[in-house]
């Protein structure tokens, strides 16, 4: 989501009564009106933390992976539980290549699941038990699934022992297409402690828009190196 967007998003939020907001949630990845939340790192160090949604992906995360690998880089998979057990070598590979695994929901719904906090505990419990098989470990980070917040969203968290945590900068990669305009804008609006949110799974088996994030990422990712920002996992920004 770009500052911009973003902003919109904010004012829209504003706009609309209190009633309706319980109803549906917060869409402004800083705006934590239902609960706490984390958005962005401390500025202490010049890094970042590049986070990648909705994976594991048979034909993208790989290849993502591959491009992290060749700017020294690397990042945090907010992972689709039920994609995690169909591409659970994939998961594997990103973690043995230092990147960091974390709770995306297991089914990813935008439906029910946002409006009750036992369905969606449920529905985060399995991706933990998911992850647990994967990685040995529970998720301490959980990203909602499309960014929204309600009181569901924290009351789920907060039972499964998780944070809840959005964005700094978003690439809106899963809407459009990451251009190299926007690739470069992106590096530009990074700061110390920015969390930049990403995409490397599609609910598509192919998908055009991943390719363009798959061609614009090594821009992204020479420019930020070029401002002198160091690639961290999201733990690691978040103890820094
Ligand atoms: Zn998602």
């Amino acid at each position: 989501m770009s500052l911009l967007d973003a902003s919109l998003f904010g004012a829209a939020s504003v706009a609309v009564s209190a009633a309706s907001l319980v109803a549906t949630g917060v869409f402004h990845p800083r705006v934590m009106l239902f609960g706490p939340g984390i958005w962005r790192g401390p500025s202490r160090q010049n890094a970042v933390a590049l986070t990648f949604d909705d994976g594991p992906h048979p034909h993208y995360t790989a290849r993502i992976a591959e491009v992290l690998a060749r700017h020294g880089a690397r990042a945090t998979f907010f992972c689709i539980g039920r994609e995690l057990e169909r591409y659970a070598s994939l998961a594997r590979e990103l973690l043995d290549a230092g990147h960091q695994l974390e709770n995306h929901t297991y089914r990813h719904d935008t439906g029910r699941d946002l409006f009750s906090a036992s369905r969606l505990e449920g529905d985060l419990e399995r991706c933990q038990q998911v992850l647990v098989q994967v990685t040995g470990a529970r998720a301490r980070y959980y990203r909602p699934a499309v960014g929204i917040r309600n009181p569901a969203v924290h009351e789920a968290a907060r039972r499964v022992g998780m944070t809840v945590v959005t964005w700094t900068l978003a690439a809106r990669d899963g809407a459009r297409r990451l251009t190299p305009k926007r690739a470069l804008a992106l590096a530009e609006r990074a700061r110390p402690g920015s969390i930049l949110a990403l995409h490397d799974g599609s609910p598509r088996e192919r998908s055009p828009l991943r390719e363009h994030t798959l061609q614009q990422l090594p821009l992204l990712l020479s420019r930020l190196r070029e401002r002198g920002f160091s690639f961290v996992t999201l733990s690691e920004l978040l103890s820094a």
